[in-house]
């Protein structure tokens, strides 16, 4: 197969597509979901055939990381056919195949996704308290994550956790994350808020910068920074102490935008060129336009000539409003 390049205004090749498979989850985590949300119909999501097209595209055009993420990736019905066709592409041209997910349906999934070939998970966990985490997720139970965690181990797949680092909920207890998972040997990476969606809470009161959480950390361990990338925009240390690694994701107290190389897809076909803004791409229609692909690589290379050189999320301080009004769980994070 003829390999492409997508290379944006900036110079930045595009190697990296997140494809959220659905916009449902069955956590409405307190920073990404409101409580009520509403779900789009199910008949305008792109079918799994769809998606495997589409994602296929990018693939031909250069693509060489692709994770899958949501709402809540596991809860799309038949998501292993998904994942199974895909791997296909992996050793021609795809070098990694991924998911991030918040660790409910891992027990029942984790063998399947190690026979397809994924190698690592990101895992989404912001606390190791039950209670908190009851309240953080709205209706998650700990206790099936943990198992989850544990069954994914048990396969091999190597994790990294994500947590969200969030004011007088979980700001005490990074240490405790820090020594669990590097106890169990993953990699965690904290992450700070970012103003997206309308999600019923005050997004001042959840945001804390993490350079105010390494400066906490600092006085009980010892950050190295090392030069280690994962693909992404997290920045790593190795901590001391533990010997694990410790990944920083800034987008609010440092610009993450330079090296961006990634896109986005949403469930239904939206190619969305930058997390932070608005303007997006509608790939559904060319895709089903025709069933040679010719429309849809000339509406993604269109999109990608206007991917914006960086984000401008600021926390409204005096509206106390989101920035970006779609929410996190359209585009996956
Ligand atoms: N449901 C899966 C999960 O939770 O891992 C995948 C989708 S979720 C939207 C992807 C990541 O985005 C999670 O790690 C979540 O914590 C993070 N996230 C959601 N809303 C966010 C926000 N407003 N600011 C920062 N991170 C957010
Ligand atoms: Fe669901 Fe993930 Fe959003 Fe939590 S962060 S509500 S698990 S999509």
């Amino acid at each position: 197969m003829m390999r492409e390049t997508m290379i944006d205004p900036f110079g930045r090749h595009i190697t990296y597509l997140r494809v959220s498979v659905t916009d449902r989850c069955d956590f409405r985590c307190i920073y990404c979901m409101s409580e009520a949300m509403t779900f789009l119909p199910r008949q305008d999501l792109l079918s799994l055939e769809e998606l495997d097209r589409l994602a296929s595209a990018f693939i031909a055009k250069g693509v060489r990381k692709l994770r899958l993420t949501g709402g809540e990736p596991l809860v799309r019905r038949n998501i292993l056919w998904l994942l199974k066709s895909l791997s296909r592409h992996l050793g021609q041209g795809l070098d990694e195949l991924t998911l991030t997910t918040n660790g409910s349906q891992l027990a029942r999934y984790a063998e399947a996704l190690a026979d397809c070939g994924i190698a690592r998970i990101n895992v989404s966990l912001d606390t190791l308290d039950a209670d908190k985490f009851r309240a953080i997720t709205r209706r998650g139970d700990l206790g099936e994550v943990m198992g989850g965690i544990e069954a994914a181990h048990r396969a091999g797949l190597k994790i990294k956790i994500n947590t969200v680092a969030l004011r007088d909920l979980n700001e005490d207890e990074i240490e405790d994350l820090i020594g669990w998972s590097h106890g169990n040997g993953f990699d965690l990476t904290l992450i700070e808020t970012m103003p997206m969606g309308e999600v019923g809470a005050d997004r001042t009161e959840q945001y804390v910068p993490l350079s105010l959480v390494r400066a906490r950390l600092e006085q009980r361990f010892t950050l190295d920074d090392v030069p280690y990338r994962s693909g992404g925009p997290a920045r790593y240390v190795q901590v001391r102490e533990t010997g694990g690694r410790l990944g920083f994701i800034t987008p609010m107290t440092h610009n993450f935008c330079e090296a961006c190389n990634r896109v986005r897809v949403t469930c239904t076909g939206t190619l969305y060129m930058c997390l932070g803004q608005e303007d997006a791409a509608d790939l559904r229609a060319p895709l089903r336009a025709s069933k040679d692909n010719a429309l849809l690589h000339a509406a993604i290379d269109d999109a990608i000539a206007r991917k914006p050189k960086g984000h401008d999320f600021v926390i409204d301080r005096q509206h106390r409003t989101p920035t970006v009004a779609r929410f996190m769980s359209v585009t996956g994070g």
